[in-house]
């Protein structure tokens, strides 16, 4: 009888060093978080762009955090303020990226934000749809709520997250997700800048979002309500 080698390295004590701690971990979503996810990604819903505005006010949402921790903190705990969004697109590779400097997430805030729905603005969407099963519209709840980061979902094969938290010593971390049960968060062993970068791969019906264009038309929609300066491959918008 053979142990795996993963698992005899696990279980015995004078081998389990850093190296045998595996550096992916998958994880389940939160049941209520799966139920959310599986109607957002398979909704008709038809305003598929607002995905862009989410992810944008979610970003400048971190900036504000940081400004905030920096202010309280006498400006020594951030280093480096600079806050500012970039969306890079790739329309080769059909991906859209938005990318903050904002305070970034730890592991286990990237576990709690994105993993389980704290949000009230989800919770109440998901209340709305248990209590009228005969709803079919979902896309109207959606856009009557907003999904916030789960929007990412309606246009993405898969989603991606970067992120490094403001805090002192915190490595980067790598999530992703195809939004179908489960996402794997990876500790990452190279520098990464601070703030969180979310990438969409997106699926072939949504590669417009992959568009400069189409994404500079969306970001001037809602770059009003954004106080830090936005840019779309490098150039300000
Ligand atoms: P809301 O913005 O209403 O809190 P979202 O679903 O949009 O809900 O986002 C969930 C949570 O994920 C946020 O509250 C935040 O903690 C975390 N999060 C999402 N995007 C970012 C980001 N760019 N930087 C830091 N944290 C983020
Ligand atoms: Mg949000």
């Amino acid at each position: 009888t053979s142990i795996p080698i993963r698992r005899y390295l696990a279980t015995n004590a004078e081998q389990a060093t850093a190296e045998s701690v595996p550096r992916v971990e998958k994880h389940q979503f939160q049941a209520e978080t799966q139920q959310l996810l599986h109607i957002v990604a398979k909704s008709l819903y038809s305003d598929k762009e607002i995905f862009i505005r989410e992810l944008i006010s979610n970003a400048n949402d971190a900036l504000e955090k940081l400004r905030y921790v920096q202010l309280s903190a006498g400006g020594e705990q951030v280093g480096d303020d600079k806050r500012e969004i970039y969306l890079y697109v790739d329309d080769i590779n059909k991906t859209i990226t938005i990318k903050d400097t904002g305070i970034g997430m730890t592991k286990k805030e990237a576990i709690d934000n994105l993993g389980t729905i704290a949000r009230s603005g989800s919770k109440l969407f998901i209340e709305e749809l248990k209590k009228d099963k005969t709803n079919t519209d979902d896309g109207k709840i959606i856009g009557q709520f907003g999904v916030g980061f789960y929007s990412a979902f309606m246009v993405s094969n898969s989603v991606e997250v970067v992120t490094r938290s403001y805090k002192k010593d915190e490595p980067g971390y790598r999530w992703t997700s195809d939004g179908s049960g489960s996402y794997e968060i990876e500790t990452l062993l190279d520098d990464v800048e601070r703030g969180t970068s979310i990438r969409c791969h997106l699926r072939d019906d949504c590669a417009e979002f992959s568009k400069e264009e189409t994404v500079k038309q969306i970001v001037k929609k809602y770059s009003n309500f954004v106080s830090a300066p936005i840019y779309i491959n490098d150039v300000r918008v």
